[in-house]
């Protein structure tokens, strides 16, 4: 096996062993990005010499017998993560020459634990879409299918996962961007809780749906990488201080006292690709060989998902990029004298079309006199989906479903269209409005062999129970081996 095919588990039981050298591993993987990155796109900055430097000190710690999961264990991260000295951009011309001079919490915990930080993963601006076409730089291909979108918004971060372009990232999910693009691109995701990861450093999108996790190869690898960045953070008032068990010490249990709700609504959602629901079924009967008990749940509050998302989303983001004036930090159209004059032309300039219309529903949702209608509404419909999860997991366990509605489409379709990108963020979204935790792990492959991943949900805090069924299931569809031909 290559080097850059190694699963972040291999590498670590190899590096341990004195097999291979950290050194060895990044350089596999900067070979790996130059030989293929051209094709996909997934970096927007790659510090090679950083990286190198990281791998030595690694090597060191390992040579003194420090044998931590993730010493000397090449990773990638979302370019809306805070990397100290390292440029910053959340994909915008408005941060393209931001350097953060801090690292986010999430970055000095994956450094602490002796990961190697590669580079900066493409995404759409901000965060704000699901395919990485919004980015405002450079378009992310899927590895599968190069005509295809990666997903997104985190589609830079799974592309690169499923190029081996690095054993492991971390991306953000506001409404399902670690989830779907790691559908696209048949590796695993999970967003855990809000609050369960800290998002000191992580640039704001929408401040009450925001998470940080993992994208991997593996379920393990995710639950390596979920143990070293998880926890309470006092630089973060919305973190909670909850007892973090160790994910990947529990991932090998069985399923016999596990309950799963299928939710009723979820057969007839709005677009549901035939191939898609197959493959779900499919998971389901696996699942059930597995020992578990499949039951029928309601979430009857399902159909209105989209809509309040699409108010509370936009408005927070309207809040939160009130920022980025050019007087602060960042991009300054500094031809512009009169200071109304370069708000305006700042912000024209640096924003993408996408956070443009964002910030311009938002506000509008916000305004005096709208505000009960849409945000007051939205929040009212949050809380009754938050209570269809409460009341379907007082019978069941965990909750399963597609990650996407269909298989990756061909890069440019939803472009001119916002309405059919947003709608296809149905199955991923209520984890967010709820909080609670989803994973998305591959179940299968479309006819013309582009991944499809599967859903479970769980209740808050229990994202044990995600890892333990993935686990299960990982091994029962044996897909993990399969790779895309670059
Ligand atoms: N696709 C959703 C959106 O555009 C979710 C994005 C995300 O999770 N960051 O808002």
């Amino acid at each position: 096996m290559k080097l850059h095919e190694l699963t972040i588990a291999q590498a670590s039981g190899l590096l341990k062993n004195k097999e291979i050298t950290s050194v060895e591993l990044t350089r596999a993987i900067l070979d790996r990005i130059e030989a293929v990155d051209g094709r996909v796109g997934a970096y927007l900055t790659v510090d090679a010499d950083g990286a190198m430097a990281q791998a030595k000190a690694a090597d060191q710690r390992l040579a003194d017998g420090d044998a931590a999961p993730l010493t000397g264990i090449p990773l990638g991260i979302k370019d809306l993560i805070c990397t100290q000295g390292l440029r910053t951009t959340c994909a915008s011309k408005i941060l393209e020459n931001f350097i953060p001079p801090y690292d986010a919490t999430v970055i000095s915990r994956l450094k602490n634990a002796g990961a190697v930080i590669v580079g900066k993963l493409n995404m759409d601006e901000f965060a704000m879409g699901s395919t990485t076409e919004h980015s405002g730089f450079q378009v992310t291909r899927n590895p599968w299918n190069l005509d295809r979108i990666p997903g997104g918004s985190s589609g830079g971060s799974a592309a690169a996962v499923a190029a081996d372009m690095c054993l492991g990232a971390l991306g953000s999910d506001t409404g399902g961007s670690i989830r779907q693009p790691a559908s696209h691109c048949g590796v695993v995701g999970i967003k855990p809780t809000y609050g369960r990861v800290s998002r000191f450093g992580l640039v704001a999108f929408a401040s009450s749906l925001d998470q940080i996790g993992p994208l991997g190869k593996t379920v393990a690898d995710c639950a390596i990488m979920l143990d070293a960045i998880a926890g309470h953070d006092p630089r973060d008032s919305t973190s909670v201080p909850e007892p973090v068990p160790t994910f990947s010490a529990i991932a090998e249990n069985g399923l016999s006292d596990v309950v799963v709700g299928i939710p009723r609504e979820y057969s007839s959602a709005h677009g549901l690709d035939p191939q898609v629901g197959a493959a779900v079924e499919r998971a389901v009967k696996t699942i059930e060989s597995l020992g578990a008990r499949c039951i029928e749940v309601s979430l009857p509050h399902t159909d209105y998902a989209v809509a309040a998302y699409y108010v509370i989303a936009p408005s927070e983001a309207s809040s939160n990029l009130a920022r980025y004036d050019g007087v602060k930090y960042g991009f300054r159209d500094r031809t512009q004298t009169d200071l109304l004059q370069m708000y305006r032309s700042t912000r024209t300039q640096g924003f993408g079309p996408e956070v443009q219309r964002r910030i311009i529903l938002g506000t509008y949702a916000l305004s005096a006199g709208y505000y009960d209608a849409y945000y007051g509404k939205a929040s009212q419909i949050r809380t009754l989906i938050k209570n269809d999860f409460q009341t379907a997991f007082a019978s069941c366990d965990a909750i399963i479903s597609p990650v996407a509605p269909t298989p990756a489409y061909p890069i440019g379709e939803t472009l001119d269209d916002p309405l059919t990108m947003y709608l296809s963020d149905i199955f991923t979204l209520s984890a967010n409005l709820a909080g609670i935790p989803g994973i998305s792990v591959p179940c299968g492959f479309s006819d013309d062999g582009l991944p499809i991943g599967l859903q479970i949900m769980g209740r808050h805090f229990n994202e044990s129970m995600l890892f333990q069924i993935a686990r299960q299931f990982e091994r029962a569809a044996t897909l993990t081996d399969k790779k895309p031909l670059l």
